[in-house]
């Protein structure tokens, strides 16, 4: 069955109109280069270079949110590869361009390897990249019979396509037409579901990782892609200035293009390119007259456009003429009904003596629980007591020190929290985790496809998917329904809370993890939230384990109440059975409530 859900695939753009809109960009830039005359041509095509480097970096921090000042790595190496093939073979600069993006990319892959696998904190990442290119600039000065050393390498021939041997104006044609039709693939690329996705990374990695993405993997693609536009770039770049020295990885270029990306505004495909072509013209134009002021005022102009505008200026310029900065892909989403969440006999989740301490200060201390049937439980217990901990272990999302856990059988133990979603473990954190770039339904459409979620499959699909019958309830019986092109940054916290449920329940869902769903609403509406949650139970056979305070919630929800408090299990039951339990009543309830 396949239902679509109301309000949605309104704007849907013709297959091909985007590419020949990229193509006509590139024409008119060639046409508008062509008409500035030799000077102002080549300025162009060299600047548009850089700010293909500029793009590479802002697919990586901009979008999948690291910021690496490594970027120069693969766009040097890959000046260096090109001027070595061609002064070998000048007739080669076609297969050396290939070569260059694609050593380009090893090289950004194995440094995204490096620092993702390690598990690195952001800013190590960022002065892990910057050594690595410095260590690169010592390289290529002291590789002289390779680099030509501190002077480099020079007379690099110009680009020869197909055998034809370019011109310097013809050059400049070709490297702006090669630029900005790059850039325009970035564009479309970052148009389709990988684009969401990434933002996704940046925005909120924990929900990504519990959605089934591997995170990993997918800051490793932007990488990897990051490396071949940027050594691309730099093979562009070493035909358009005939020389190459070790300078090229080093520290004043690294910083330069963070400040044009910044500047211009990333998370924009557009912004790296105005910053990056606005602030070298100027630079240029400024330089003959004030050349020792202009270099203090670069850095005049950093803190001031990052005080005064740290969005950018693309940004900036969008809102002010009242445009999103980012449009939102507008999914078109059906309902998808999947088989009942319980499989037989086996039993759903099963932990067995969890262990968890943090340091000395054991939180959980021999833990056992187990889902067996679709139950409706809620797991309660002092603040602090570890519930919210529990439910992370139980979805892979913290590790723990001793235990078993095993899935509809299989023992998952010491498996990632995106492995976990994949067998249908879904959850929501005790916080909103939402995506807050991103548009209600292209919250839920990445969530559908989190199980299923390769870098070639989000660059593949269109933006229609399946959600899950829950995730379409909550739609129609939530004012969400209404709401599904609003910015789920800007939805309020109730909304934020539906919302997080609804993507736990997009893609197929076998149990559902809920830490405090309640909190933030009224008395009224945590009722509701009962209700809806019951009926989720009912329709689906859908097992959910729920950590609650609020009492009349638990009375009008919980089939079962489990108590956890000083790192142990110490009631199990229905709801009255647990109100009236003496150990209960003493350290959760206190007499009376
Ligand atoms: P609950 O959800 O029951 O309120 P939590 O599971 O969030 O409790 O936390 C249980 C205990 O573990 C608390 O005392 C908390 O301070 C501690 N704790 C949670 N996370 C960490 C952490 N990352 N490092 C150290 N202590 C932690
Ligand atoms: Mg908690």
């Amino acid at each position: 069955m396949t239902v679509v859900v109301r309000g949605f695939g309104r704007r849907r753009a013709r297959p091909g109109a985007s590419t020949l809109r990229a193509v006509a960009v590139a024409a008119a830039a060639v046409a508008a280069s062509a008409a500035l005359g030799d000077f102002r041509s080549g300025q162009l095509s060299l600047f548009l270079t850089l700010a293909l480097l500029a793009v590479s970096l802002d697919l990586v921090w901009g979008y999948a949110g690291i910021l690496s000042l490594g970027q120069l790595v693969p766009f040097g190496t890959g000046a260096y590869v090109t001027a070595v093939i061609t002064d070998d073979s000048p007739t080669s600069s076609m297969p050396a361009l290939l070569v260059a993006a694609l050593v380009g990319a090893a090289l950004s892959s194995g440094i995204g390897l490096a620092a993702f696998r390690r598990r690195l904190s952001l800013v190590v990442v960022g002065l892990f990249t910057l050594m690595l290119s410095l260590t690169f600039e010592q390289i290529a000065e002291q590789w002289r019979s390779v680099t030509g050393g501190f002077n480099g390498l020079t007379d690099i021939p110009r680009l020869n396509l197909l055998g034809l041997q370019l011109g310097d104006g013809a050059q400049d044609l070709v490297i702006t037409a090669t630029c900005v039709l790059a850039i325009a693939a970035v564009r479309l690329l970052l148009g389709r579901p990988i684009g969401a996705a990434l933002i996704g990374v940046r925005d909120n990695e924990r929900r990504m990782d519990a959605l089934g993405y591997d995170t990993e993997r997918l800051k490793l693609w932007a990488f990897g892609l990051g490396g071949a536009l940027a050594g691309l770039a730099g093979a562009l770049y070493v035909h358009r200035t005939g020389f190459v020295s070790p300078g090229i990885f080093g520290l004043t270029l690294a910083t330069n293009i963070v400040l044009w990306t910044l500047i211009g505004g990333r998370g924009t495909v557009v912004g790296p390119v105005i910053g990056t072509l606005v602030i070298n013209f100027t630079s240029a134009a400024l330089a003959d007259v004030w050349l020792q002021y202009w270099v203090l005022a670069t850095g005049v102009v950093f803190v001031a456009a990052a005080v005064l505008v740290p969005e950018g200026l693309v940004p900036r310029l969008l809102r002010l003429v009242g445009r999103p900065v980012r449009r939102p892909a507008d999914p078109m989403l059906s309902v998808r009904v999947d088989p009942p969440a319980v499989d037989g006999d086996r039993a759903l989740l099963v932990a067995d003596g969890i262990d968890k301490a943090f340091g000395s200060f054991v939180v959980l201390d021999g833990i056992s629980i187990s889902i067996e049937r679709a139950e409706l439980r809620c797991l309660i217990g002092p603040n602090g007591a570890g519930k919210s901990t529990l439910l992370d272990i139980l979805c892979g999302q913290q590790g723990h020190q001793r235990g078993v856990i095993s899935v509809f059988g299989e023992d998952v133990t010491g498996r990632r929290g995106w492995q976990f979603a994949r067998c249908g473990v879904s959850r929501k954190f005790q916080a909103p985790h939402v995506i807050d770039s991103l548009s209600v339904a292209e919250n839920l459409a990445i969530a559908a496809w989190g199980p299923r979620s390769s870098a070639w499959f989000l660059v593949r699909t269109d933006w229609s998917v399946g959600i899950g019958e829950g995730a379409a309830k909550i739609l129609e019986r939530t004012t969400l329904g209404d709401r599904c092109d609003v910015t789920a940054g800007a939805l309020s916290h109730g909304e934020k809370q539906w919302l997080e449920i609804a993507m736990a329940l997009a893609a197929p869902c076998r149990l559902l993890l809920l830490d405090e769903p309640t909190a933030g609403l009224t008395a009224a509406e945590s009722l509701d939230a009962a209700a809806l949650l019951r009926d989720l139970h009912a329709e689906l056979a859908l097992p959910i384990v729920i950590v609650e305070h609020d009492m009349s919630f638990i009375r009008a929800a919980a089939d079962r109440v489990t108590v956890l408090a000083r790192g142990e299990l110490i009631a199990d039951g229905t709801v009255a059975d647990v109100e009236v339990d003496p150990a209960v009543r003493s350290v959760y309830l206190g007499d009376g409530a």
